[in-house]
């Protein structure tokens, strides 16, 4: 049995419901549905999330939000009009009664899916199952995962077929919660769980992961298969295909997800495991994944190493500001703190002070405008010579690695290199690893 997420982009038209019913109907296994709300049509369009999220600001603060309101039961009836879906307007009065009675900004977005759903159900003729029975939060607002799945075990188990709106669920009082944004991934992975799925699917506007941004490598290929824990190193480099947070649920079950295309649908897509054959795509690595806008702090001092508490010391500096860190680089007299400049923007100054101040050093030196790469594969661990190949690739470029960190995990390598120099050692590792 197979359960179905539909993402905004799938859902953006007729003409993507369409495809939505298409693929449906192909495979009987496809048993539960999970939609978003309607997504953008193309650049430049608006999401139905967004102009909710907007209805509510304006009401909060006592302005009319009716015209943005009118935006969103337009896209709802004309989809439904052109579906030959009865579609009550009644529905769209109730919401938009919500938001004038002051609704929370996660009542009014969470009603996107509602109604998506709602509209899904009846074009499918199937059953719609509402988050909030089902999706269950704590009073402070975290997810209860085991309570959800009971209550989604024992509701969608006896049935059919069932739609269940994303994003969305609600704590014991009722009161609506949304996850975070792009959280119906999160939903679906949830009703996959709970319906013991043999895969779920996880259907986009794209064929699934590809070996390396195609706006710097135009050609990268498809990933076919992953590995749960490769598409963390990935993910939290920067390839953002899948909510974080929708790997969990799954993973613990053993149930494998499959990124597909609405658009492609019979392209295969990815699918990731919890463990996989090693190199699928005949390759050493998996994929590689990076971003900009790091700094690195450097705290010096000769004999640090022998000098007790010297990094709970300078961690204390980063955390007392109330900075995270990403990585955490070590020699033998030194010791660099890698940070986002989002999250240090403004608490630069307080940090440096306070090392300064906690570790009397011998220098701090900061080095800004770093980008980070990681170069991601299980097969890394078996193969010899993989750092080699790397480094030769990076300098071959004439470019210089400001840090290198290398997880105890063996599946990735992360180098840091000026930004500047982003695009053209992705490249360069590409071309190694792949081309040759
Ligand atoms: N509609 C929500 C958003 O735009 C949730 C989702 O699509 O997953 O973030």
């Amino acid at each position: 049995m197979l359960v179905c997420k539909f993402g905004g982009s799938s859902l953006a038209d007729a003409k993507q419901f369409e495809k939505v019913k298409d693929i449906i109907r192909r495979d009987p296994q496809r048993r539960f549905i999970v939609p978003s709300a309607p997504g953008k049509r193309g650049p430049g369009d608006e999401k139905i999330t967004d102009l909710l999220y907007a209805c509510q600001s304006a009401a909060a603060a006592g302005r009319n939000f009716k015209h943005i309101f009118e935006r969103i039961a337009f896209r709802y009836t004309e989809i439904a009009e052109e579906l030959q879906v009865d579609f009550p307007q009644e529905w769209l009065d109730e919401v938009c009664e919500q938001i004038a009675d002051g609704a929370s900004p996660m009542l009014a977005a969470s009603r996107g899916e509602y109604l998506s759903g709602k509209l899904l159900a009846r074009y499918l003729g199937i059953t719609f199952v509402d988050a909030a029975e089902v999706i269950r939060f704590t009073r402070d607002g975290h997810l209860d995962e085991e309570t959800t799945n009971a209550l989604l075990s024992a509701r969608l188990m006896p049935l059919e077929r069932a739609v269940v709106p994303g994003f969305y669920g609600a704590d014991e009082d009722g009161r609506i919660i949304t996850f975070s944004r792009g959280g119906s991934d999160v939903s679906g992975a949830l009703v996959a769980r709970a319906v013991n799925a043999d895969v779920y699917e996880n259907w986009t506007d794209v064929s699934g992961f590809r070996m390396a941004d195609p706006r710097i490598v135009p050609d990268a290929k498809h990933i076919s298969t992953l590995t749960y824990r490769e598409l963390r190193e990935l993910s939290y480099m920067g390839a953002t295909v899948l909510h974080e947070e929708a790997v969990f649920p799954v993973r613990k079950a053993g149930i494998p997800t499959n990124i597909r295309n609405t658009n492609d649908p019979l392209h295969p897509g990815t699918m990731i495991h919890d463990v996989a054959e090693r190199d699928p795509n005949g390759c050493v690595i998996t994929g590689i994944a990076g971003h900009k806008g790091f700094t690195i702090i450097s705290v010096e001092k000769d004999m640090m190493n022998a000098e007790l508490g010297f990094g709970r010391r300078v961690l204390q500096a980063v955390e007392e500001a109330g900075v995270n860190f990403e990585h955490l680089p070590t020699g033998i007299d030194t010791m660099c703190v890698v940070v986002s400049e989002k999250e240090l923007s403004g608490k630069r100054d307080q940090v440096i002070d306070r090392i300064r101040e906690l570790t009397h050093p011998d220098t701090i030196s900061v080095h800004e405008h770093l980008a980070l790469i990681a170069t991601v594969g299980r097969g890394m661990v078996h193969a010899f010579g993989t750092a080699a190949r790397l480094f030769t690739a990076i300098s071959t470029q004439g470019v210089s690695i400001r840090t290198i960190d290398q997880g105890s995990s063996e599946i990735s390598i992360i180098v840091g290199v000026d930004e500047q120099d982003f695009e053209k050692t992705i490249s360069a590792i590409y071309d190694t690893f792949v081309r040759t």
